[in-house]
């Protein structure tokens, strides 16, 4: 892991492809890990190692409930406001894999 020499340095970072995640480790997942993009921009943001933590845990966000499938949204970032030193974040989770169909009550009495 190196070190960041400031403590909100954006810098490209590509997505995560599919199935990076080896799905044979343990469930625990690392909210470092989360990819981190700017809702304003659309570029991938990368802070501190660390602050994703803090700020899960500022928002009361279990990281045990995120998974790879969760990204975080930043309102701004220093590329497209270099003014800001702080910026809202959100979690969301993407359910490009959506399953949850109810099944259809059949009456076939
Ligand atoms: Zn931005």
């Amino acid at each position: 892991m190196e070190l960041e020499k400031k403590d909100y340095t954006p810098r490209p970072l590509a997505k995560p492809p599919a199935g990076a995640y080896p799905t044979t480790m343990s469930r625990k997942f690392d909210p470092e890990l989360l990819y981190v993009e700017c809702h304003q921009c659309g570029q991938p943001v990368l802070w501190k190692h660390g602050l994703t933590t803090k700020l899960l845990k500022l928002a009361k966000i279990d990281p045990s409930t995120l998974d790879e499938r969760c990204v975080i949204l930043s309102e701004g970032c220093p590329g497209c406001v270099p003014d800001e030193t702080s910026f809202t974040t959100q979690v969301i989770r993407l359910n490009r894999e959506k399953d949850d169909r109810e099944p259809m009550p059949a009456a076939v009495n």
